[in-house]
């Protein structure tokens, strides 16, 4: 993913700025966005970045002397203060303390047996809610030692600093969010399209490979304006989105297709059979086209059907199809 759609550098000769058109003097930082057959200057304090995100100085790529270096560092942290920081875990590392006194369960045992079984962030940001047992429950050191250990197996804890709710939630903020491998705050990487901790492995598997929008309607032949897609921003400021998220947008697309679809069939007196074979469609494989599934039958209102549910195509022709059957 692309970090940032313009560059900083030190203007060498004098150019004018694009906001204020006034001149850019010499020795300046000044900010330069490559067009495609131009370059756009602007004084630092004169731009505003397009893409809304947190913008990491070693991203800029600019060797400055000290006093540029302190005017840029201002500029950042002024534009950095709205968002998590992509290459660092937190500001500050968090800390946590007990709201409520609550006393124990006298079903420890048996509540904390049961918990091992939750999620840990559902235990804080839920089930501690519930009442003043779970609230209690929710603090419990035997239960986030396990967590830790169940969810961050490789991570060195320290046990004698103990609280292991909040060595827990700095793993979380640190780690991997899909392999849970641990980052240094070195190599530390926020993904800023969907604003987690990704590792360096994980960024390449296939799920998490980019696409442009282009790209995906052109590989699952998909009006995306039809699927609820977040895009980032790429290369040349194309949209991008992961490979996962068009699979997880289109299995949503098409369960909402098909719930339409039977509702609208339950309302005419249409064959139990044609009623049974959308029933039986499965949204999570529509990956092939009509001619291409196995079970392709010859019966055209079949095709019409699961085209429908697929990609909504021939929508009209669809509704028609029912109208007439009412
Ligand atoms: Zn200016
Ligand atoms: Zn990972």
């Amino acid at each position: 993913m692309k970090r940032t759609s313009f560059q900083a550098e030190i203007s060498k000769r004098d150019t004018k700025c694009n906001t204020c058109k006034e001149s850019i003097d010499r020795g300046v930082i000044r900010i330069k966005i490559h067009l495609m057959d131009h370059y756009d200057y602007y004084h630092l304090k004169c731009y505003t970045p397009k893409i809304k995100q947190y913008i990491s100085k070693k991203d800029l790529g600019i060797t400055l002397d000290p006093e540029n270096a302190k005017i840029l560092d201002e500029w950042l942290d002024n534009w950095n203060k709205d968002y998590a920081p992509l290459d660092k875990a937190f500001h500050e590392p968090p800390t946590f303390s007990k709201l409520v006194e609550s006393t124990p369960s006298k079903y420890r045992r048996a509540w904390l047996e049961i918990f091992k079984f939750l999620d840990a962030v559902e235990l804080f940001k839920i089930y501690s809610h519930v009442n003043k047992e779970f609230y209690h429950i929710s603090w419990d050191e035997e239960l986030w030692h396990f967590y830790c250990v169940r969810d961050y197996t490789n991570a060195a804890l320290d046990d004698e600093k103990k609280n292991y709710r909040t060595q827990y939630i700095i793993l979380r903020m640190e780690s991997c969010f899909w392999c849970h491998a641990h980052q240094s705050q070195e190599k530390f990487n926020r993904c800023p399209l969907i604003g987690k901790p990704i590792c360096e492995k994980c960024k390449k598997l296939k799920r998490f490979e980019q696409m442009y929008k282009s790209e995906v309607e052109a590989v699952y032949g998909i009006n995306t304006n039809l699927l609820q897609l977040k895009f980032g921003i790429g290369t040349w400021n194309r949209k991008i989105v992961y490979r996962y998220m068009v699979d997880e947008a289109l299995v949503i697309f098409r369960k909402r297709n098909k719930e339409f679809l039977l509702e609208e069939m339950k309302k005419t007196n249409l064959d139990p059979a044609l009623i049974d074979f959308v029933e039986n469609i499965d949204i999570t494989t529509m990956d092939k086209s009509w001619s291409e599934t196995l079970e392709s039958s010859e019966d055209p209102v079949h095709e019409l059907f699961y085209n429908y549910i697929r990609d909504k195509k021939s929508e009209k022709r669809v509704l028609n199809k029912l109208k007439s059957i009412k």
